[in-house]
């Protein structure tokens, strides 16, 4: 049976009623039969049918163990780092999403949980800077903004070697690309926020282990620390999920058009994209994943903020706004955006430059949003060349 089928086969019919869609169990308590003695809920920080609906569907679509859905991605992650003690140390990529980033710097390191940022797709790096405390291996690919890609297998293996865990943020990928568990890695976390539930309409996390032990341990912290997601949201995660492998595909098909067509602009000093033969992850990117994603950056020949919010703002088909991977398509500028909570420093060590503009492919028809960035762009180079490019599919 195909996957996708397989997973429509995970949302059961309501037994009680037949009902197609999920019903959302608005409850926050269950009546037992006596004490102790229930149907297998008892109260919903702990346990909801409707979160338990979605889990399994996480779980299904990552091949894990178990899966746990939490109120946001940053509560996701925090579930993850929580399995630390003080004195563990975390490796993490440079480019992490700046939440991430705040959250080990301004949580766990007063607790004594220190991490050192490199660039993992440089497995160099990653082994030079593990030491005797090192527990956690933290993993974005394709990350955030310029889409580097880390080999999963290589950096599994080497955490293997050493006993450390490898967490790998799947959340630009989706599970539609790249399974990060078969390829080695012990928990994926999801921004749920962005490509699962693919609306711009919830907040929502997720965790999937690979392993039952681990899963058990995830299961503590959400319940334990009260961070799962409520009855409502995960409706609507399951309702995007349903349709995910069929929106990534749209955008991923439309992002690699768009890449193309800014690749070969005269006003554009570089693209980031995993599709483009000229990205320095594109070989990798072929073997791990099957879709080059639906993001993608860009720096311009005028590399100056002021060009690239004046650039932002002519866009009429890309909204400006944080986030990413819902239906519409978005533009940020990282710089002052999702990554200001980054230092200069580290923003620089993550190649994030001044003019780099970040864009999210939505399911507009392609040739519009490539007429609004053609249109867009002319004043940087005084014509329009959308009609003169060949695009190849
Ligand atoms: C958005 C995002 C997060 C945080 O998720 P929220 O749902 O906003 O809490 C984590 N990682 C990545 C890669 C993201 O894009």
């Amino acid at each position: 049976m195909s996957f996708q089928t397989d997973l429509l086969n995970h949302i059961p019919i309501d037994p009680l009623t037949g009902a197609i869609a999920v019903p959302i169990y608005q409850t926050s308590t269950f009546a037992q039969e006596a004490p102790g003695v229930n149907k297998g809920f008892d109260y919903s920080r702990t346990n909801n049918p409707t979160r338990q609906i979605l889990e399994n569907l996480g779980a299904k679509l990552e091949n894990g163990a178990a899966a746990f859905a939490f109120s946001s991605g940053m509560a996701a992650i925090d579930a993850v780092i929580k399995r630390l003690e003080s004195g563990d140390e975390i490796v993490a990529v440079a480019d992490i999403y700046g939440g991430a980033y705040r959250l080990f710097e301004k949580v766990y390191a007063k607790f004594g949980i220190r991490t050192r940022y490199v660039d993992t797709s440089d497995l160099e790096q990653v082994k030079a800077a593990i030491t005797a405390d090192t527990k956690l291996f933290w993993v974005e690919t394709p990350t955030n903004p310029t889409l580097k890609i880390t080999n999963i297998p290589a950096i599994a293996a080497l955490a293997k070697q050493h006993g450390i865990l490898l967490c790998v943020d799947n959340t630009f990928a989706t599970p539609v690309s790249q399974k990060p568990l078969d390829l080695g890695a012990d928990l994926v976390v999801h921004s749920v926020t962005k490509y699962l539930a693919g609306h711009s309409d919830v907040i929502a996390g997720l965790v999937v282990a690979k392993t039952e032990e681990l899963g058990r341990e995830i299961k503590f912290y959400q319940n334990a620390c009260g961070t799962g997601l409520a009855p409502f949201d995960c409706f609507l995660t399951i309702r995007g999920i349903e349709t995910l492998k069929y929106r990534f595909q749209a955008q991923a098909d439309s992002a690699w058009k768009v890449a193309q067509f800014l690749e070969q602009h005269p006003a554009i000093e570089q693209v980031y994209y995993p599709g483009l033969p000229s990205h320095p992850g594109h070989e990798l990117a072929r073997k791990q994943q099957k879709s080059f994603g639906a993001m993608l950056s860009f720096h311009l020949r005028d590399d100056t903020c002021e060009s690239a919010l004046a650039l932002v703002q002519r866009l009429q088909q890309f909204i400006l706004a944080e986030s990413l991977g819902g239906i519409k398509s978005l533009v940020c500028l990282p710089c002052e955006m999702s990554h200001k909570t980054l230092p200069a420093a580290a923003r620089a060590q993550a190649g994030i430059r001044d003019s780099l503009i970040r864009l999210s492919i939505g399911l507009e028809e392609t040739e519009d949003l490539i007429r609004d960035l053609d249109e867009a762009l002319s004043p940087l180079f005084n014509k329009k060349i959308s009609n003169h490019i060949p695009i190849h599919s």
